[in-house]
C-alpha cells in the first residue's frame, strides 16, 4: 500500500457539488431500502406522507420525519426479538450485537450484518489514515472490550490499514502501561478521561513519565475532551504525542474525525454521512457556519437497521474554513460541543458543560478532575463547581490565587458565577468510561 494522505483519495477529495449529488442518491438509497424493509420506518413515512419517489433534493429530505432514540427503545422486544420492527435484514443475517451505553435511559440494541461491520471498519479505516495511522504503527488499545462498540471497530480498522494491534482489554492500567513500554506502542485509543487518568497512574504510582513512553499518537472518543483545548494540550503535553478527536455513535457510526492537520474541529465523513443541523428553537435547518444546532444523521450504508435522519441531541456548528488537508469534506468547529439535553439555562443564560470544563483545564496548578452540581433553593440557583490541586500540602494562599484566577475566567467565558470549591489532591471520583461530572439537581427537585 503507498503512503498517500488518503485513504479513499477519490471520495475524500470529491468536489462538494459531486458530495451532494452523492448525498442525495445515497439517501435516496437508504431511504427506498427502510421504507420497503422496516415496519417501523414505513409506518412513520407514510403518516407523514411520504414516499420514497418524492425524494428530489435536499429541501424534501428535510420533510422527512426524524428519529429518536426513545422511539428505538419503544420497538425493541417486539418481534423479531429482540430487535423490533426496524430490522431490515433476516434475524440470520446479523452478525454482531451492540447496545447503547444506557446513560440517559434503557439502553438500545443495535443489530448489524457482516456488511454493516465491514462498513464500520472502513468508516474508522479513514478515521485512523486521517491521523497518520500507517501499517509500521503498533497500536495498544487500553479499553474493556464489552457489549458496547467502543473500540471494537478502531480495533478491526487498524489491522485492516496494516497497524499491528494489541489489545488491552482485561488488562489493568498499570499493566496496559507495563505493556506499551515493553512492546514499544506508538499509537492507542481511549476517552479522554481515561487517557488522562493513565498519565496520572504511571506518574504518581508506577514512576514512569507517560511522555518518555513511545506513543506518538492518540485517538479519542466517547467525550468531547480532545477538541477541548486545554484538554487537549494536557493529553498532548502528558503523552508528547498528537491528539486527535473522534465522534460516533452505536446507532449511527463513526461519523466524524479530526485530521492530522488539527484545524480546531472534525471532518464529518460526507461520502458516508450526511449531517444536518438543526436550530433547536425554530426547527429550521442551518446552512450557514458559526450557529449551533443539533445534529440531525442519516448514515447512508448502513442496513440491518438503518439510521435516517435521526436526532443525536449532539451540538455543533459548521466552520467557515476549509482545511488545509485537502479533504473537501466540510468540518465542524470545536468538535461536538456538547448535548442538547446538557445545554441548560442557569440563572436565564445557556451554560454548556464543556464551556467549564476548557477553563478548569486551563489553569496550572488543579488536576484534570472536577464536578459541577447545579441546584436550587427556592428561585434561587447556584452552580457548585469542585476542583482539584495537584500539590499534596497546598499552600493556602496559592489555592486563594487559582480561585480567582478560576472565578475571572469562568465568568468571561460562561456570564455566570460559581461557589468554588478546591479540594485535595485525588479526591474527586475518577471514571472509565463516560464521566459523570455535570449534576443537575433541580431537575430532581421540579419532579417531586
Ligand atoms: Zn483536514
Amino acid at each position: 500500500m503507498t503512503d498517500s494522505t488518503y485513504w479513499n483519495p477519490i471520495l475524500e477529495t470529491l468536489p462538494r457539488e459531486k458530495i451532494r449529488k452523492l448525498q442525495i442518491k445515497k439517501f435516496r438509497k437508504i431511504f427506498q431500502w427502510a421504507y420497503d424493509h422496516s415496519k417501523f420506518h414505513r409506518q412513520l413515512y407514510d403518516d407523514a406522507g411520504i414516499t420514497p419517489k418524492d425524494i428530489r433534493s435536499f429541501e424534501d429530505i428535510r420533510r422527512v420525519p426524524t428519529v429518536e432514540k426513545s422511539m428505538m427503545r419503544d420497538i425493541q422486544g417486539k418481534d423479531p426479538f429482540p430487535y423490533g420492527e426496524a430490522l431490515c435484514v433476516p434475524l440470520e443475517e446479523v452478525t454482531i450485537f451492540r447496545q447503547t451505553s444506557g446513560t440517559t435511559g434503557q439502553p438500545v440494541y443495535q443489530p448489524d450484518t457482516w456488511q454493516d461491520w465491514e462498513w464500520w471498519m472502513e468508516c474508522w479505516s479513514y478515521i485512523l489514515w486521517a491521523q497518520g495511522y500507517r501499517p509500521r504503527d503498533r497500536v495498544f488499545i487500553p479499553f474493556g472490550y464489552n457489549i458496547f462498540v467502543a473500540f471494537w471497530a478502531g480495533h478491526y480498522a487498524a489491522e485492516k490499514i496494516g497497524c499491528e494491534v494489541i489489545p488491552g482489554g482485561v488488562l489493568d492500567t498499570k499493566a496496559r502501561i507495563l505493556k506499551i513500554q515493553e512492546l514499544r506502542a506508538t499509537a492507542m485509543m481511549g476517552t479522554p478521561t481515561y487517557i488522562l487518568g493513565m498519565a496520572e497512574t504511571a506518574r504518581s504510582k508506577m514512576g514512569i513519565d507517560p511522555s518518555q513512553l513511545t506513543i506518538d499518537k492518540i485517538t479519542c472518543a466517547g467525550e468531547c475532551g480532545a477538541s477541548i483545548p486545554s484538554t487537549k494540550k494536557r493529553l498532548e503535553d502528558a503523552w508528547n504525542a498528537k491528539v486527535y478527536d473522534h465522534a460516533g455513535a452505536t446507532e449511527i457510526g463513526a461519523w466524524s474525525f479530526e485530521c492530522a492537520e488539527q484545524p480546531g474541529g472534525m471532518h464529518v465523513n460526507e461520502a458516508m454521512f450526511l449531517v444536518e443541523i438543526e436550530d433547536v428553537e425554530t426547527g429550521e435547518i442551518i446552512e450557514e457556519p458559526g450557529r449551533r444546532g443539533k445534529m440531525i444523521i442519516t448514515a447512508l450504508d448502513r442496513q440491518a437497521q438503518p439510521c435516517v435522519r435521526f436526532d443525536s441531541k449532539d451540538v455543533i456548528e459548521w466552520a467557515a474554513e476549509s482545511c488545509a488537508c485537502g479533504r473537501s469534506a466540510r468540518l465542524i468547529k470545536g468538535g461536538v460541543v456538547g448535548r442538547a439535553d446538557d445545554i441548560t439555562k442557569v440563572k436565564g443564560v445557556l451554560l454548556a458543560p464543556s464551556a467549564i470544563e476548557e477553563v478548569v483545564r486551563s489553569v496550572d496548578g488543579l488536576g484534570d478532575e472536577y464536578e459541577v452540581i447545579v441546584d436550587k433553593d427556592g428561585d434561587a440557583e447556584r452552580i457548585q463547581l469542585k476542583v482539584e490541586v495537584l500539590d499534596d500540602k497546598p499552600d493556602p494562599d496559592q489555592c486563594r490565587l487559582i480561585e480567582t484566577e478560576l472565578a475571572d475566567q469562568l465568568r468571561l467565558k460562561t456570564n455566570l458565577r460559581y461557589d468554588i470549591e478546591i479540594c485535595g489532591c485525588e479526591t474527586l471520583p475518577r471514571y472509565e468510561v463516560k464521566a459523570k461530572r455535570f449534576k443537575d439537581l433541580r431537575k430532581s427537585k421540579n419532579e417531586k
